[in-house]
């Protein structure tokens, strides 16, 4: 997330999408396992374009979402460095597509790594989006949301069922909790009886 003194928003909104000004920069590169694609797939989103509010007058708010590997596919890996050199192709990429970006104008800025949602958020293995998107974990092949092994455990969030991202995991939330009612019988039952996703 970075806040950059210029208007950058016109640049981005003749990307991709102009209501939103968000663009997806996708080259060749694909996401392989365990080590950055040598040509980085990212999203940039510049949401100051459309809600002037989100930043001071003549300035703008900033996103770029990288995908990263785990944590545990780059041992070792010195997040500092790698975060300066997948900066710097950001920008590189931005002014190559007509979006330059001066570094000089970036007045603030803040990354995180892996490392840090797995640390502050406690997400395994740093995996921001949960479970991999693998055939076998998609829809209704995604871990069930309760346990096995264990009667009564149940399970909630982006790495079960039905899937990651805001709206699936408000709907996991009240899939969990009706099944938690079928099974246990809980006075929430009338709290999940109302249409509260309505
Ligand atoms: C950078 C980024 C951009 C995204 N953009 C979008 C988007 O545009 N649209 C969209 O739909 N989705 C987006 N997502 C995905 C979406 O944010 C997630 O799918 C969703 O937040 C997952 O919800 P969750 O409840 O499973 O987990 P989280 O939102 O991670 O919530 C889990 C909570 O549990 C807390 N926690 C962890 N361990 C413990 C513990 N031991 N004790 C107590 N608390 C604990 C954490 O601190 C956290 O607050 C994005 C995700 C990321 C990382």
């Amino acid at each position: 997330m970075a806040g950059a003194d210029g208007d950058y928003s016109e640049p981005a909104a003749q990307t991709r999408s102009k209501v939103e000004a968000q663009a997806v920069i996708a080259r060749q590169g694909r996401f392989t396992h365990r080590c950055f694609p040598r040509e980085l797939a990212f999203y940039v989103s510049i949401p100051s374009a459309t809600d002037p509010t989100l930043a001071p007058s003549g300035c703008s708010a900033m996103f770029v979402l990288v995908p990263a590997p785990l944590v545990s596919d780059m041992p070792g890996a010195d997040w500092a460095t790698v975060t300066a050199s997948i900066r710097a192709q950001v920008l590189e990429r931005m002014a190559s597509h007509g979006s330059p970006i001066d570094p000089r104008q970036i007045v603030c800025e803040e990354v995180y790594t892996p490392v840090d949602w797995q640390r502050r958020f406690g997400l395994y293995d740093g995996s921001a989006f949960g479970a991999a998107h693998t055939i076998r974990q998609l829809g209704p092949l995604r871990a069930p949301n309760y346990s096995r092994e264990v009667p009564g455990l149940f399970y909630v969030g982006a790495s079960t069922t039905p899937d990651t991202g805001m709206p699936m995991v408000v709907l996991s939330g009240r899939l969990v909790a009706e099944r938690i009612v079928s099974q246990l019988g809980s006075p929430l039952g009338e709290l999940v009886a109302e249409p509260a996703l309505a």
